[in-house]
């Protein structure tokens, strides 16, 4: 099939979250799979440093904008893989800067301008590329747009004639709401703001107009299209969402294992197979070295990787006040809220002797973590689907989660035979003990606890699974017969 996949980051070029993995993985294993992916993203500065050569196509879009028509330029990351293109949309006043959305003070205040053009962009080079595309693949509220464009102002186009649109929720908490003048750089007829269309109490809804426009939704586990039917975690669409009834299905992200492997990780010390805990340990104590931390004997070191704010369950880590009186040492990972890196600080000048906090983005300190610790802490409020929990697995660290969307999807309570990990379903710093006090009686027994991080380093998270599964739900809706809205 020919797919169109517009998406706000990909890895290498840019990334914020688990979305650019997901862009950088996914197409790559469909188009092994056969199928001709386009992907599309804004040429943004830090494209020049993925190590990847991009090059103009010298083709050049006109972009109309509210009253305006502004000129893109195309580039190509010159890739040689068969079946996979990945496009650059140029516009240096839009998307040369120097993050992808916003800077300290908050989000960039012409969103809304970047991303509509972005949007029409998209359709604008689908329909220069001249081919026919059987799917447009939509991610986040970023891409909602598209989909509205598609079923109106880009419907007669031959080049989407036959094209199925699907939009993927990565995290439903993000939904690009701008105030209602934003309507007029959109070129959308008055006729869809309104309730059953891109309007979300008075102002324009990016993420929402894709929900109501799109011919089908996934999410990113099976569980976290459940939730979001409902209004605990719906951040107000829950309502949208049931609407669409059993048009949202999930489907679980996969890991990249040619990135996270312990057999031949780059940035790591020593590598190692399933079964050589003795090289596991030996990285773990190269961690207590690098992070200057002293070995407590028979204590386990537990990892949190992740940003530092209430999705990740940051609240109940600092109500659980008990955790660091447990012969247990903990290794954290993160940027996030100024208030919990006060915290962590504050508690590190506390128990100096357990505690290694690291309030920074470091790429090649979490895969040592990822390697060197015996227990992966993830508490989350919600959780779409959650990357953190599959690389803990892979590199033989056991993880401790909250049962919720993709984190209850892949990590069973281990019961001594079966079961990959340790669970706890209550949102509360009793709930989060209870989960690390069991997994430190395991760890108490060297049997038990090879059984458990073996079960997690064999299961299969790879992304060749979410592809098939992807490959059938394009197919199923290219059967299916179109919906038209509005
Ligand atoms: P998110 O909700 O942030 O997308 P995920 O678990 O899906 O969460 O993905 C987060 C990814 O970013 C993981 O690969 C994780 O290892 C990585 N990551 C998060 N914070 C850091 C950090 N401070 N340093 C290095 N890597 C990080």
């Amino acid at each position: 099939m020919n797919i169109l996949f517009p998406v706000s980051e990909c890895v290498p070029f840019a990334k914020t979250g688990g979305l650019a993995d997901v862009a950088g993985a996914l197409p790559q294993a469909l188009a092994k799979g056969g199928h001709q992916v386009s992907v599309v993203m804004p040429m943004y500065r830090h494209i020049h440093n993925a190590g990847v050569s991009v090059t103009s196509t010298h083709l050049t879009l006109q972009v109309p904008l509210g009253q305006q028509t502004i000129p893109a330029e195309v580039w190509e990351a010159q890739l040689f893989e068969p079946g996979l293109r990945i496009y650059f949309i140029q516009c240096t006043p839009f998307f040369e800067r120097a993050e992808l959305y916003g800077n300290g003070e908050g989000d960039y205040p012409d969103n809304d301008q970047r991303f509509v053009f972005f949007s029409r962009a998209v359709l604008e080079l689908g329909k220069a590329l001249k081919q026919s595309w059987d799917i447009l693949h939509g991610h986040d509220w970023h891409t909602g747009l598209i989909l509205v464009y598609l079923k109106t102002l880009y419907a007669a186009e031959p080049a989407y004639k036959h094209c199925k649109s699907l939009l993927t929720i990565h995290n439903l908490a993000y939904q690009g709401i701008f105030p209602p003048e934003s309507m007029a750089l959109t070129g959308l007829p008055t006729s869809v703001f309104n309730a059953e269309g891109v309007e979300f109490w008075g102002r324009l809804n990016f993420l929402k107009a894709g929900l109501v426009f799109s011919d089908w939704i996934n999410t990113v586990s099976p569980t976290y299209a459940r939730e979001i039917k409902t209004p605990e975690f719906g951040h107000g669409l829950d309502g949208v969402l049931r609407a669409r009834g059993n048009k949202v299905s999930g489907i679980l992200n996969g890991l990249d294992y040619a990135v996270w492997n312990p057999e031949n990780d780059p940035l790591l010390p020593i590598n190692y197979q399933s079964h050589e805990r003795k090289r596991k340990l030996e990285i773990k104590a190269k961690l207590f070295e690098e992070r200057q931390m002293f070995p407590l004997e028979n204590a386990p070191l537990v990892a949190l990787v992740g940003r530092l704010d209430e999705q990740k369950g940051l609240d109940i880590l600092a109500a659980a006040s008990e955790l660091l009186h447990l012969n247990l040492q903990l290794i954290i990972l993160g940027t996030g809220a100024r208030k919990y890196h006060e915290y962590l600080l504050n508690l590190k000048s506390k128990f100096a002797r357990k505690l290694s906090v690291n309030l920074e983005f470091n790429n090649e300190l979490a895969h040592k973590i990822y390697a060197g610790a015996d227990m992966f802490l993830m508490p989350s409020r919600f959780e779409p689907c959650g990357l953190g929990q599959l690389i803990a697995m892979r590199y033989g660290t056991v993880p401790i989660v909250r049962t919720t969307g993709g984190l209850a999807d892949t990590v069973t309570e281990f019961d001594g035979t079966h079961g990959n990990g340790f669970t706890f379903a209550d949102y509360s710093a009793e709930g989060l003990l209870t989960a690390v006090k069991r997994a430190c009686e395991v760890y108490a027994n060297p049997t038990a606890w090879e059984k458990v991080t073996h079960n997690g380093m064999l299961a299969d998270f790879s992304w060749e699974r979410s592809a098939g599964e992807y490959d059938r739900l394009y197919r199923q809706l290219q059967l299916s017969a179109r919906i038209f809205k509005n």
